[in-house]
């Protein structure tokens, strides 16, 4: 994908306040990260390893996501698969929480997702990564097809958070 710049990623936020996108942890890397082969960008914030963040593109426009990811449970213990990229780990997937955009979330609305704990799934799809034996199943799917499917749960995912 097209790389993002710390500014554009912190007007990007859809489902915090303003206030919260320009406090909130950025990566400081950006420049190095392997933009070529990602479809989203995802970090966890160091301070706070409750919180997690997503960044990408979707129709030509920057969006960002705010995830909180409840405390370690027994489910995290056992062999679970991330929505988005169909990877399954043993304790290395999480339940996502996304508040709602806009006043549905500043009602309490949420919406949850099982995601890879370090949000790397980009590099999961496209063999870059290794989660182990049997973490992916076989499949005649080419990587290409994988990474548009992978984009295209990200792209539901986030219009449950934003409509
Ligand atoms: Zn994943």
């Amino acid at each position: 994908m097209n790389p993002l710049t710390e500014q554009e990623i912190r007007t990007a936020f859809v489902n915090c306040t303003k206030g919260e996108a320009k406090r909130l942890f950025v990566p400081h890397d950006l420049a190095e990260r392997p933009w070529e082969d990602l479809d989203f960008l995802g970090w966890r914030d160091p301070q706070n390893p409750h919180r997690a963040y997503l960044a990408t593109w979707l129709d030509g426009r920057q969006v960002a996501l705010v995830l909180r990811s409840p405390g370690a449970a027994a489910w995290q213990t056992r062999r679970s698969m991330c929505s988005l990229c169909l990877t399954t780990h043993t304790g290395g997937v999480s339940l996502m929480v996304a508040a709602k955009a806009g006043r549905a979330g500043q009602q309490g609305n949420s919406v949850g997702a099982y995601i890879c704990s370090d949000l790397a799934c980009p590099l999961y799809v496209r063999g870059r990564k290794d989660a182990g034996i049997g973490a992916r199943l076989p499949e005649s799917l080419s990587t290409e097809e994988k990474i548009q499917r992978t984009l295209a749960n990200l792209a539901r995912f986030i219009a449950k958070i934003t409509t």
